[in-house]
C-alpha cells in the first residue's frame, strides 16, 4: 500500500503548499501516482496546480460534510498521474460544523480508505492549524512532514505541533510516524539561517532532510501561474531542490 503523507505545522507560510504541490508534481513525473488532497479552505493547493476553483461543482467540502463520492469530486491536473481532491472557502464552515459529528477526527481516513490502493503516494496538505481539519488529516495520514522555515523562531510552536501528533498517535491513528522534517526559505547569507539548521537539526535528531529549500523567486512565482515550479521554469533552483526531495522521499539516494 502507498503513503499517506500529512503535510503539517500550524505556523501560515513556511512552505506547507509549495511542498505539497511541488513533491506531488515530481513524483506523478516521476511515474508514480499520486493523489493532493487540500485539506485548507484557502485552497492554495487547488489553485496551485492550475485548478479553476470557480468551475468546480464540488470540493472537499461536500466529501467531508456532505457524504458526497470522492471519486465524483476529485479532478485531475495537468499532470499525468496527479490527482487532485480540491478545496475551496467553503470549507471554512466545516471546523464548526464537525464538532457536532460522531467520529469528527476520523471522516477523512474513512473517506480515503477506499482509494488508498490506487495511489503510490498521498498527500494533504493541512491548514495553518491544529483544528479539527488538520486532525483529520493526521489521523488519515501513515507519517507526517513538517516543513520549517529557516526564520527567527523556526522552533516556535513546534513542540505544540509534537503534542498533537503525540496525541493523535495515542487517541487516533497508533501508527502515525514522523516522515521527516523539511527546512524551508534557506538563506545561505545569513548566520541566522545556519543557525536555524543546526538548531532543528539538534531537536530533531536523524529526523531532518538532507535536502533544504533555499529561498527561490520562481518559488514564489509558479503559484499565480498555476504552476508546479518544474513546468513553470523547469531549470529553476527551485525545480531542482524539489527533484531532489522526492528522490530522498522515495528512499532513493
Ligand atoms: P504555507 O502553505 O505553509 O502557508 P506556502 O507554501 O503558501 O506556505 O508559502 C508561503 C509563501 O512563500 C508563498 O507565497 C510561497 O510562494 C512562498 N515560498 C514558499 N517557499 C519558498 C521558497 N523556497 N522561496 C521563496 N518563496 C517561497
Ligand atoms: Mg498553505
Amino acid at each position: 500500500m502507498g503513503k499517506t503523507i500529512a503535510i503539517a505545522n500550524q505556523k501560515g507560510g513556511v512552505a506547507k503548499t509549495t511542498t505539497a504541490v511541488n513533491l506531488a508534481a515530481w513524483l506523478s513525473l516521476m511515474g508514480k501516482k499520486v493523489f493532493l488532497v487540500d485539506i485548507d479552505p484557502q485552497g492554495n493547493a487547488t489553485s496551485g496546480t492550475g485548478i479553476n476553483k470557480e468551475k468546480l461543482n464540488y470540493s472537499i467540502y461536500d466529501v467531508l460534510i456532505g457524504g458526497q463520492d470522492i471519486k465524483s469530486v476529485w479532478v485531475d491536473s495537468s499532470l499525468p498521474g496527479l490527482k487532485v481532491l480540491p478545496a475551496t472557502i467553503e470549507l471554512a464552515g466545516a471546523e464548526v460544523e464537525l464538532v457536532n459529528q460522531a467520529d469528527r477526527e476520523r471522516i477523512l481516513r474513512r473517506v480515503l480508505d477506499p482509494v488508498r490502493d490506487l495511489f503510490d503516494f498521498i498527500f494533504i496538505d493541512c491548514p495553518p492549524s491544529l483544528g479539527l481539519l488538520t486532525l483529520n488529516a493526521l489521523t488519515a495520514a501513515s507519517s507526517v512532514l513538517i516543513p520549517i522555515q529557516c526564520e527567527y523562531y523556526a522552533l516556535e510552536g513546534v513542540g505544540q505541533l509534537m503534542n498533537t501528533i503525540q496525541l493523535v498517535k495515542q487517541r487516533l491513528n497508533k501508527d502515525l510516524e514522523l516522515e521527516g522534517v523539511l527546512l524551508t526559505m534557506f538563506d545561505g547569507r545569513t548566520n541566522l539561517g545556519i543557525q536555524v539548521v543546526d538548531e532543528v537539526k539538534r531537536y530533531f535528531k536523524g529526523k531532518v532532510y538532507r535536502t533544504i529549500i533555499p529561498r527561490n523567486v520562481r518559488l514564489s512565482e509558479a503559484p499565480s501561474h498555476g504552476q508546479p515550479v518544474m513546468i513553470y521554469d523547469r531549470r529553476s533552483r527551485g525545480a531542482e531542490v524539489y527533484y531532489e526531495l522526492a528522490r530522498e522521499v522515495m528512499g532513493i539516494d
